[in-house]
């Protein structure tokens, strides 16, 4: 017997599959799926946006903006597609967060590793003062 989980999309109760959303979800998010491959497939529709897409096969921006993340659509064929940026929701089109967010965080990651060290000098220095 396998274990219920709830659904990530319809929250309902299904047997846990290994994968996070219900049968009915996966069928309908394969379905979405080829529609906008289908239609993305078409040399004249390169230069379509999120929003004609989603005007062409009627699946949400959102989704398809999540088949870009996960790399099932190839973004770099399609000048005008981006999804969202994990941390700020800005546009992208590689990897999980946008350029400003990456420095961002390479600085905190900078300034974490900074006050560890300080912390270490000023405890360092008490020590041989102490003694
Ligand atoms: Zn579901
Ligand atoms: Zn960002």
């Amino acid at each position: 017997m396998g274990e219920l989980e709830n659904c990530l999309q319809c929250h309902a109760l299904f047997v846990y599959n290994g994968r996070k959303i219900c049968q009915n979800c996966y069928a309908n998010e394969e379905k979405d799926y080829d529609a906008v491959f289908h239609f993305m497939r078409q040399q004249k529709n390169r230069q379509a946006t999120l929003h004609d897409i989603h005007t062409h096969t009627g699946v949400e921006e959102r989704k398809i903006m999540n088949f870009l993340r996960q790399g099932r659509l190839h973004i770099v064929q399609f000048p005008q597609l981006y999804y969202e940026c994990d941390t700020c929701l800005g546009p992208i089109r590689e990897g999980r967060i946008c350029k400003v967010c990456s420095v961002k965080m390479k600085k905190e990651l900078e300034n974490t590793a900074a006050t560890v060290v300080n912390k270490k000098h000023k405890l360092g220095t008490s020590y041989y003062t102490d003694c």
